[in-house]
């Protein structure tokens, strides 16, 4: 979709997208397909954190037993990375928000942020069963030297835990383990879910799709179609 599709409507165009739902909704691979078709970055609070772990440094340091349990980490940690993330240039024309915000605090900060810079907002909350969201994070595999993700259920590699692309032995997420898989499903229902009520109380553009079953280059163009008939509805 042309970039200039998303400012058909009468004020200003979509510039922060988030998309939201529970882990294995698919935000981080439909993040990856909307980058690479509006021309705006993906920003990842998970792929951000797990690089300050790679890293080794203290914010790393702090935040990986948290990551490895499954649990949130702390809000005024996340809100700070995002911020920064959020002044540099790439972002200037918009960007795509990928697991954030996850608390209400982090919402407000948000939502904060917006208002001070007159930034219009979309909210695409993506909507998956339980059942499935369980078979799509216990077959979830990566390549650890190009990052690949397959899937054994859904996009499984020709030959067994192998990468398709370069023949590397494909590794498990360190929190995709059956136990830390419910911690984190756990800590969604309890700390992210209630904030579609809250985007709703604040007036908040959301918009809700079935992520169930559609291929992800099926969704994203549900995605982007929806996105554009908001930007005309406004
Ligand atoms: P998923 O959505 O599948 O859980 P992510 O890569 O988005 O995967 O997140 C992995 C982990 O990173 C989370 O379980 C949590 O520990 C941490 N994390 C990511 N984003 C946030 C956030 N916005 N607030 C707090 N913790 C976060």
């Amino acid at each position: 979709m042309p970039e200039q599709d998303l400012s058909a409507g009468k004020r200003s165009p979509v510039q922060a997208l988030v998309l939201f739902g529970p882990p294995g909704s698919g935000k981080g691979t439909q993040a990856k397909l909307l980058m690479q078709c509006l021309g705006i970055p993906q920003i990842s609070t998970g792929d951000m954190l797990r690089e300050h772990i790679t890293a080794g440094n203290v914010l790393g340091q702090e935040v990986s037993g948290i990551m490895r349990s499954g649990a949130l980490v702390a809000d005024e940690k996340v809100n700070a990375l995002v911020e920064e993330r959020l002044a540099k240039p790439d972002c200037a024309k918009g960007f795509i928000l990928d697991g954030y915000p996850r608390t209400q605090q982090q919402a407000e900060a948000l939502g904060r942020w917006l208002v001070r810079r007159d930034i219009a907002e979309l909210v695409i909350h993506l909507i998956v069963d339980y059942n499935s969201l369980i078979t799509r994070l216990t077959g979830r595999r990566q390549c650890p030297h190009c990052g690949t993700l397959y899937n054994l259920f859904s996009k499984a590699p020709k030959q067994d835990e192998v990468c398709d692309l370069d023949g590397t032995k494909l590794i498990i997420r360190e929190d995709d383990s059956a136990a830390v898989i419910k911690e984190r499903l756990d800590a969604y229902d309890r700390q992210t879910q209630p904030l579609i009520a809250y985007f709703r109380n604040q007036g908040r553009r959301l918009l809700e799709l079935d992520a169930s079953s559609d291929p992800p280059p099926v969704l994203m163009k549900k995605i982007c179609s929806a996105i554009q008939d908001n930007a005309r509805e406004r």
